[in-house]
């Protein structure tokens, strides 16, 4: 058992006793599941990092996300790891050592796609239990129906990349039927499987194929390393039903060493908190860890170490599972242990993360800026390079950037001085915590403010503006604005590049007018809100008028409200709750100039024109960039050497409006380039580039004799 550390409070203490999971033992309870992160075999050093930095913050295990056995099922676009053949041991052997270094269990994910891959880089045509189109996205792909030699193929597969995975040194080998991603799961799913030989009909033929590759990874780790099983349980796209799980796993209870059990489809799995309360996922996992003597691992966004004690002893889980919350701080298990909870920096539930692997690109994070940097820039979650000569710092704006800033800045020891023209830290973020269901993004704030008490060399001024002559009195020698930006009322945004003639006569309120609580003058008049911003701005405002009983006609030039949030996985709640709200959806539509007095759009694809009855236009479109007082200090750049004043900088949306995790990672960066030593024609940040494989010719295929 670990020593209690007298500064916690005990009734955490069963947090930290060691579980065993088959022939290893994890020191804790607390688990980093698979999760992507949109580096895998692109960036293998920077996924290495990261894993890294999760088990020195003392994750007791920490896994890596799916790994692609066979190119018969590759995740092209996403970019995850793979484990083809032996050429792509090196890599995930690189990810177990770096968690290894810190004396945690690595595990990886093994998996094969079957009839939901696209194969759009192998091209090879998909295969699952039954012809079908192929799941995702609505590639044009069909996946033909797997042959009993095809089955046998992705059993010997699996047991080859699970030799890989024992010889890469991983400790914990997932067998993976989750998420409504797998062949695995594929096959024990009624719908997706329709065959009638010995691998579909009952159940018991339905779970063949999870039984055998159980069995057979199994065998292979024979002592060496545990078997985890991913389960998906409650997927209406599934159609499992809940006897049928309870079935699967009291049947095969005894052959993994640990269950993971993952709660619907992934957007369900890794609900965003405008959607799901923290524990949401424990409904559908109550009640198995009881239909099997092994230990059980689930998630639900957990931060409260309250709320982990809970699902312990209730006999929900033994293990707290996470990956976003040990993204946003990859130290939760340790400030735990150290009794320093108020030091947790707890997940906001944005999904930014997540739409990393939407998007191919590095995962990032709202609440950690040095999320994806671990490598590539050296960044850690809680240590800064200290400063290398005194310095003082002025910081203009406690939004995000100013906040992320000053803090990071506090941290590497520079004399620091916060200025807020307002009565209260947090900028936007405070704002937009108000909408329906952001409530807790304010943990941006909390999260800093709490750190800046832990500074005293940062000071901060609330109700505090400087002009520029003021700025050079004060002897600063560094200066970053970060006053950020307003919501256009122009018209201009994503599909719009100049100012609309707007309708005269009808009145025009902004996002930030709404968020300063101006609303339309008539209770229950009609809105107009047109959104070319298509992240959640738009919806949200939607929700939120309707809600206090506006008639509210949502119009955007995109196929899909909030279009972004498809790489947040917020998308189709997002429609179902303004839907339910009462909202008016016109997609496809932007506005134009008409008769004055009335809100006109065209349709995007004809031009066709429309009028709508609207008593008032919202304007969710650009922001722009509100920075004098950089534009005042630009202006006197000739009086700076005699001030003392050495460099003034834009940061976060004052540079250029961008998203939360953009502004906060603006704060940050310049933090930690202030005093670097580096060239200045270096790049940014270190890559990894591949290596070039020989270009041998392949054997020449006989000619074909037609003559
Ligand atoms: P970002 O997302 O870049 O951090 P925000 O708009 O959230 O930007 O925050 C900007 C902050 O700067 C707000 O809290 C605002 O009140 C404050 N601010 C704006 N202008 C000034 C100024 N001239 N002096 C001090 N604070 C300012
Ligand atoms: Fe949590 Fe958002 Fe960070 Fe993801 S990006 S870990 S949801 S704070």
């Amino acid at each position: 058992m670990s020593p209690s550390n007298p500064a916690r409070d005990p009734r955490y203490d069963i947090l930290f006793t060691p579980v065993t999971i088959g022939p290893v033992t994890a020191r804790n309870r607390f688990f980093q599941v698979p999760h992507c992160n949109g580096m895998g075999y692109r960036d293998p050093t920077s996924e290495a990092f990261m894993r890294g930095v999760k088990a020195e913050g003392g994750w007791a295990v920490v896994c890596t996300e799916e790994a692609e056995i066979h190119p018969t099922a590759d995740l092209t676009p996403a970019i995850e790891l793979r484990l083809w053949d032996d050429d792509d041991i090196p890599a995930v052997a690189r990810i177990a050592d770096k968690i290894h270094e810190y004396d945690a269990l690595a595990g990886i994910e093994l998996t094969h796609g079957g009839a939901h891959s696209p194969n759009l880089a192998s091209r090879i045509v998909p295969m699952g239990p039954t012809a079908l189109p192929v799941s995702s996205d609505h590639h044009p792909v069909n996946a033909r129906a797997m042959t009993l030699a095809d089955i046998a193929d992705v059993r010997a597969w699996h047991r080859a990349a699970v030799r890989r995975s024992l010889q890469a040194g991983f400790d914990l080998v997932y067998v993976y039927a989750g998420h409504g991603m797998t062949v695995l799961e594929q096959f024990l799913s009624p719908r997706h499987n329709q065959r009638t030989d010995g691998y579909g009909g009952d159940l018991a033929g339905r779970m063949r194929l999870l039984r055998e590759v159980l069995e057979e990874t199994r065998e292979l780790c024979a002592g060496k390393a545990a078997v985890a099983c991913r389960l998906g349980v409650d997927d209406p796209e599934m159609g499992v039903s809940r006897a049928e799980t309870e079935e699967i796993v009291g049947t095969l209870a005894e052959l993994p060493d640990l269950w993971d059990f993952v709660a619907g489809a992934w957007e369900d799995d890794s609900m965003s908190s405008r959607f799901g309360p923290e524990g949401g996922q424990e409904k559908a996992v109550a009640g198995l860890k009881q239909l099997t003597s092994k230990p059980v691992v689930g998630v639900g966004r957990f931060t409260s170490p309250d709320e982990m004690v809970r699902q312990v002893r209730s006999g929900v889980l033994d293990f707290i599972g996470a990956a976003r919350p040990s993204i946003a701080d990859p130290f939760l298990p340790n400030k735990i242990r150290e009794g320093r909870l108020e030091a947790i920096r707890e997940c906001i539930g944005c999904n930014i993360c997540v739409s990393g692997d939407w998007t191919s690109s590095p995962i990032r994070c709202t609440q950690n800026p040095s999320m994806g940097e671990e490598w590539r820039r050296g960044w850690h979650p809680e240590r800064l390079r200290p400063r290398r000569i005194d310095a003082r710092v002025l910081v203009v704006g406690a939004g995000p950037a100013g906040l992320e800033a000053a803090t990071s800045l506090g941290r590497r020891g520079f004399d620091v001085t916060l200025l807020e023209s307002s009565r209260h830290l947090g900028g936007r973020v405070r704002r937009e915590a108000r909408l329906p269901g952001l409530s807790a993004w304010i943990r941006v704030v909390d999260h800093r403010e709490y750190l800046l008490t832990t500074l005293p060399n940062v000071e901060h001024y609330f109700e505090s503006e400087l002009s520029a002559d003021e700025v050079l009195e004060h002897g600063f020698d560094h200066v970053a604005v970060a006053t950020g930006a307003v919501w256009r009322a122009d018209g201009v945004g994503r599909s719009r590049a100049v100012p609309l003639d707007l309708p005269a006569h009808v009145p025009l309120l902004t996002p930030d007018d709404l968020m300063h609580g101006r609303r339309p003058a008539d209770p229950g008049s009609r809105v107009l809100l047109y959104d070319d911003d298509h992240y959640y701005m738009g919806g949200a405002l939607a929700e939120l008028l309707a809600r206090e009983g506006y008639q509210v006609e949502l119009v955007t030039p995109a196929a899909d409200v909030s279009a972004w949030t498809a790489n947040t996985m917020e998308l189709t709640k997002i429609r179902a709750r303004i839907m339910g709200a009462g909202v008016q959806v016109s997609t496809r539509r932007s506005l134009a100039a008409g008769p004055a007095g009335v809100v006109t759009t065209g349709c995007v694809f004809t031009g066709e024109l429309r009028e709508h009855a609207a008593d008032t236009l919202v304007l969710v479109t650009g922001r722009a960039a509100r920075s004098p007082l950089h534009t005042e200090l630009i202006a006197r750049e000739d009086q700076w050497a005699g001030a003392g004043l050495k460099t003034v900088d834009l940061i976060g949306d004052a540079l250029a409006p961008g998203i939360i995790a953009a502004a906060v990672w603006s704060g940050r960066e310049y933090a930690e380039q202030l005093q670097s030593e580096g060239p200045r024609d270096a790049l940014p940040y270190r890559r990894e580039v591949t290596r070039l494989a020989p270009m041998d010719p392949l054997p020449t295929p006989a000619t074909s004799d037609n003559g």
